[in-house]
């Protein structure tokens, strides 16, 4: 017998498991279920496709017994299993990716992230939560050794050579005396109806059942074996024989989530295609939506045959917080992993089952606010992802997005906005670069505010990427299309349609911006009078195609080469500090103004300066000089 110490992360897991799960601890049984459904679906894959398990006789099942008296609960299944290596990668280290992310988020308090240790699914480990004791026996589809690993959970588990007639896995838990209550017919029973019900496979109860004579005296038991689940495979279902919570229930099953999705999409095609999907949406984003290494969320079965669950070519990356199940009837079963992404049959699946999506995604945010914001707060970032990455659905998608707005409270979009417009306003306004609270207070606004104009809040980074590629918002009016330009504020020429420059103050503070504009030097690009500002004395604004000033020296920070940016500025020419400096001669005060304006516009916008020394001792010159 080998003993291995687990990986620092699962000892972790395993302390995180047993101490703060306990509210939802039956939640063990779905997850050995689960894992025997995808053993026996790998298994089942390998028959059809690898002609080196052809010959494996192969009836899929899930057998659960269980003895009260010596407090022990078995989950077996004769699906691909796991040799000595697998049970070493697999049950002594973190197998699934998200795991790991998960357990990184969840710091050092336990007891406050509970929740969130319950939102997410723990797999084998939970077991640990009734058993102080497992075994689990498993003998490799192909191979003749089988294999026993046995942990009681702590920093260790041992491993050595094994009996098992057939392929497969059998996990053995050794109850503690408060996971004694499971083992018992009902609670199991209640429990797989509850949570495991649409696994697509047959599901067994064996159990002793007690015989009584004629008179009712008990005369011995005999030990029955009864499905206690449907065992079809939900998504090939008529919907009409489906309730929610058959949905529900499956849903928690492939998503590992505690919570119910926020919706959902079962769709039978036929015709010159045939499959079925189902799709679900989590109320919440998956932990590992902007990871690189994001696992896929459907699964693709031909046939009932299932053939992976790690393709992420199955839907969008914009759409990769979708879960659930694509099967088709026209693809071969033998298809190889490698080939699908060329398969014509799957990229029309594929294409269709983004159009319902879509078309369902319309309908809630058209009729259904409440459900609509909850998605946009998880998803308006992938949303937008899908703007510039599916370009034959981007008008349905520019159509779902939401934003936050000076003119009202939560979410609101183009469409709204277009609605709310004032008489003659010919553009959609919006200001980026920066977070909300710092572009809700950014002198920008000034004067759309004063004239009562909306301004649209893009405090995202993808905004600054996202919302230059749309450079208009069109709506269809019956036969004529109306159109919008999208214009953001932060840019020159966003001023078009606001109050003109008195021409006056125009001439007279001609001398004065050719004097700011050659002490500032190549640190901006111009110096203008402003039809923006009503309070502040000045602002930056950027030329229409640069970036903002916010998004080049973030790209600058994480050590991106960028051309610089140089901010134009703006000066108020109401303004007392700018009326004041018009006459002034004294050219070492003007060089303190010029620096000062321009460094407290760059710094109200959260730009970092790079010389506050500079701008300190200027300004504590000026003050001094009063
Ligand atoms: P997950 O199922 O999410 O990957 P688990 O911790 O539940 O995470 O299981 C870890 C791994 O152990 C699985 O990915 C699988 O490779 C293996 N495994 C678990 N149970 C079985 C089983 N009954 N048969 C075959 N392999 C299994």
């Amino acid at each position: 017998m080998a003993q291995h110490q687990f990986q620092t992360e699962v000892s972790r897991l395993l302390h995180l498991i047993i101490h703060s799960l306990y509210s939802n601890r039956e939640i063990f049984l779905r997850e050995l279920v689960s894992n025997a459904s995808d053993a026996l679906d790998k298994l089942k894959y390998l028959t059809v496709a690898d002609d080196a398990y052809k010959g494996i006789a192969f009836e899929p099942r899930i057998d659960i017994s269980f003895d009260k008296d010596k407090k022990t609960l078995t989950v077996a299944d004769n699906g691909v299993g796991m040799n000595e290596q697998d049970l070493i990668e697999s049950l002594g280290t973190i197998a699934r990716s998200g795991t790991r992310q998960f357990l990184e988020k969840l710091a050092a308090d336990v007891k406050k992230d509970s929740n969130l240790i319950g939102q997410f699914g723990v797999g084998f480990y939970s077991a640990f939560m009734v058993a102080d004791k497992i075994e689990v026996a498993s003998r490799k589809a192909g191979e003749d050794t089988a294999w026993k690993w046995t942990s009681e959970g702590k920093e260790s588990y041992d491993i050595e050579a094994a009996e098992r007639e057939t392929q497969g896995t059998t996990v053995m838990l050794f109850l503690t005396e408060e996971g004694a209550e499971f083992a018992n017919r009902w609670s199991i029973e209640d429990i797989v109806k509850r949570y495991s019900n649409h696994v697509a496979f047959p599901i067994y109860l064996t159990y002793d059942q007690k015989e009584y004579d004629d008179k009712g005296k008990e005369k011995g038991s005999v030990t029955k074996t009864d499905q206690v689940n449907d065992g079809a495979a939900i998504w090939r279902k008529n919907k009409s024989d489906l309730k929610n919570e058959d949905y529900v229930e499956f849903y928690k099953q492939i998503s590992h989530d505690a919570d119910e999705p926020l919706f959902y999409i079962h769709t039978k095609a036929e015709g010159s295609l045939e499959y079925n999907t189902l799709f679900y949406v989590p109320k919440k984003a998956p932990f590992d939506l902007y990871q690189v290494d994001y696992k896929p969320g459907v699964k693709l079965y031909v046939k009932r045959v299932f053939i992976t669950d790690d393709d992420k070519e199955l839907m969008p990356t914009w759409l990769r917080f979708v879960r659930g199940v694509i099967d088709s009837e026209d693809l071969p079963l033998n298809v190889s992993r490698e080939i699908l992404q060329q398969n014509k049959i799957l990229s029309n699946i594929r294409t269709a089952s983004v159009k319902r999506l879509l078309a369902e995604f319309k309908t809630i945010a058209e009729t259904n606010k409440e459900k609509w914001d909850v998605f946009v707060s998880q998803y308006n970032r992938p949303l937008k992802e899908g703007v510039y990455q599916d370009w034959a659905n981007r008008e349905i998608v520019i159509n779902l997005l939401r934003f936050k707005s000076t003119a009202v409270d939560g979410w609101t979009s183009f469409a709204d906005y277009v609605s709310r417009m004032k008489e003659g306003q010919k553009n959609i306004y919006y200001i980026s670069g920066g977070d909300e609270k710092t572009l809700r207070a950014s002198p920008l606004l000034e004067a759309w505010q004063a004239k009562g104009v909306e301004v649209l809040i893009m405090d995202e980074e993808i905004d600054e990427i996202v919302l230059p590629s749309i450079p208009k918002y069109e709506k269809q009016d019956g036969e004529t299309t109306l159109s919008w330009d999208i214009k953001c504020v932060n840019h020159v020429g966003a001023d078009a349609e606001l109050d003109k420059i008195d021409k006056q103050s125009e001439k007279d503070l001609k001398p004065l911006l050719k004097k700011l504009k050659s002490v500032l030097g190549d640190r901006v690009k111009d110096v203008k009078l402003s039809k923006r500002l009503h309070d502040s004395p000045s602002c930056i604004v950027t030329d229409e195609n640069d970036p903002s000033i916010q998004m080049a020296q973030m790209f600058k920070a994480m050590g991106q080469s960028m051309p610089e940016v140089k901010p134009i500025l703006e000066i108020n020419s109401d303004h007392p500090i700018v009326t004041q400096l018009k006459d002034c001669v004294d050219e070492e005060r003007i060089a303190d103004v010029a620096v000062v304006l321009l460094d407290q516009a760059l710094l109200v916008e959260g730009v970092r300066l790079s010389n506050s020394a500079d701008f300190v001792k200027r300004l504590n010159r000026l003050l001094t000089a009063v």
